[in-house]
């Protein structure tokens, strides 16, 4: 067994292999700088809240950068989901087209977030197509909505 001995003295800041600023407290112990800026600005964070990075860089931990979020939004906001007006937007990885949340069919569920493979409704419905060999019987291969290619072109 080998344990990393900590020789650094209390307050001592380092950025960790997560990306985030640590410092080293009183009793030897880490804590995030970002939760210790937000803490000094709004008190302890309630429990299941995490501290996001607005602009996604995880040592800008300047108090306007530093955002109070439940574990859940937090996932989705990594994702590079977007909250607009009520709605969860995201953008499909096969046609880059930022939609609702609810045009996503995946029903699987990550920690309360559903994960998709990124498919919109349409894109996952090619997919399904293509799988069963149906792609390229209509439209000569070219998917309805987005032009993208599947079959040879004639
Ligand atoms: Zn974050
Ligand atoms: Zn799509």
């Amino acid at each position: 067994m080998t344990q990393t001995k900590n020789t650094q003295p209390p307050g001592f800041k380092f950025i960790g292999s997560t990306g985030y600023v640590f410092v080293i407290q009183d009793d030897g112990g880490l804590i995030g700088e970002h939760r210790i800026v937000w803490e000094e600005a709004h008190g302890p964070i309630p429990d299941g809240f995490q501290i996001h990075h607005r602009n996604h860089d995880r040592t800008d931990n300047r108090l306007e950068n530093l955002e109070c979020v439940d574990t859940v939004t937090h996932k989705r906001l990594h994702m590079g989901h977007r909250w607009v007006e009520g709605v969860w937007f995201k953008k499909c990885t096969q046609c880059g087209v930022e939609q609702p949340d609810s045009e996503f069919p995946t029903k699987k569920y990550v920690d309360g977030v559903r994960m998709t493979r990124g498919n919109c409704r349409e894109c996952e419905r090619e997919r399904q197509r293509a799988k069963k060999g149906y792609i390229g019987e209509r439209n000569g291969g070219v998917s309805s909505m987005f032009g993208k290619h599947y079959g040879p072109r004639k």
